[in-house]
């Protein structure tokens, strides 16, 4: 029976893991199937605190890691826990064919990409259509085509811009006329000479299935309901998140949407059960926040093991 364990290795789970190994507590993190979840998706992060040039995403939960590891932390890569038992002094976590037993464990493993739900979507996924532009803006096949990019908030925004490196143009398809990115994000992106707007448009299908790449997207204009086609090579869907808590449902409360709801700190409806992060964070979802809720996580799970 280990003190306790960590799901999710972004930036609340790595806080909370140095913030429990300097503890003396052994914390062991599952990182799940993607080391640093989605700040590792992201290319320099400008808004973290103490990085006046800012940090590379990645670099920056590399270092988080390390952090905690040299306090004691232990870490399983790659590992990710299918199914939970969850109970007051006793949690109990399979992952594959291991099991694993801790008196408490924190939940933080964030969210994954919302997707459209359009036909093509799926069909062309790795085929052009990509739910990360820093992973996949480079590939050979956007570069010097026009592509597209869904949706009209910060993250959407920011791949715009970064697909500019590439790509000969950048339709920012948005389904209404204005954005709800931050300032300073639209206006970068809106005052970049190779991004384009198309306000009021909801994207109806991918192109190319028959092809066996993208060729375009099927848009609706909601103003006048007109349907027409915009070719390009490649969609970079950015339209928000899901958190992953689908293996809580029935154990931890969550909302509709499916983040999970916490009372007096980090504390679920589950005595021993800690949430921290996106996971359970509508509402603000940043990297600073998400740490902090992690430092959060790991003084109530402390508190809790001693007893109080
Ligand atoms: P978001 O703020 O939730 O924005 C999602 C966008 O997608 C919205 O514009 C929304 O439209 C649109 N959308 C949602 N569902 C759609 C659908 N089915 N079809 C078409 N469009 C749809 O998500 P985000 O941009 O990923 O940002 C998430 C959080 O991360 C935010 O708190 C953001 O500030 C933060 N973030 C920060 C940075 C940074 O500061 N560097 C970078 C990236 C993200 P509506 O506007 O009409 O709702």
């Amino acid at each position: 029976m280990r003190d306790v364990v960590i799901l999710g290795s972004g930036c609340a789970g790595w806080t909370a893991a140095l913030y429990l190994a300097r503890a003396n507590l052994k914390p062991l993190v599952l990182t799940g199937t993607q080391m640093g979840g989605l700040l590792t998706t992201t290319s320099i992060v400008e808004n973290y605190p103490g990085f006046p040039q800012g940090v590379d995403g990645t670099a920056l939960m590399v270092q988080m890691m390390e952090q905690a590891q040299k306090f004691g932390a232990e870490v399983e890569f790659g590992v990710v826990a299918d199914q939970v038992t969850l109970g007051k002094g006793k949690q109990q976590i399979c992952a594959g064919k291991k099991i694993i037993e801790t008196k408490a464990l924190i939940v933080s493993t964030g969210a994954g990409h919302r997707h459209l739900d359009v036909p093509g979507e799926k069909e062309l996924e790795t085929k052009g259509v990509t739910y990360c532009a820093t992973c996949d803006g480079a590939l050979p096949m956007f570069r010097n085509q026009p592509v597209v990019v869904v949706g009209g908030g910060d993250s959407a925004c920011e791949e715009a811009t970064f697909l500019t490196r590439f790509a000969s143009k950048v339709y920012l398809v948005h389904r209404r006329g204005e954005l709800r990115a931050s300032k300073i994000m639209a206006e970068r992106a809106l005052g970049n000479p190779k991004i384009q707007p198309v306000w009021n448009s909801v994207v109806e299908s991918v192109e190319g299935v028959k092809e066996g790449k993208v060729t375009g997207v099927r848009l609706k204009d909601t103003g006048t309901g007109k349907s027409s086609v915009l070719a390009c090579a490649g969609v970079f869907i950015a339209v928000g998140h899901v958190p992953n808590t689908q293996i809580f449902k029935g154990q931890l409360n969550m909302d509709e949407a499916g983040y999970l709801q916490l009372a007096t700190g980090s504390r679920t409806n589950v005595e021993g059960v800690f949430g921290a992060g996106d996971c359970a964070d509508k509402v603000y979802r940043q990297a600073i926040t998400a740490a902090g809720m992690g430092c959060m996580a790991a003084i109530d799970a402390e508190r809790y093991l001693a007893g109080g």
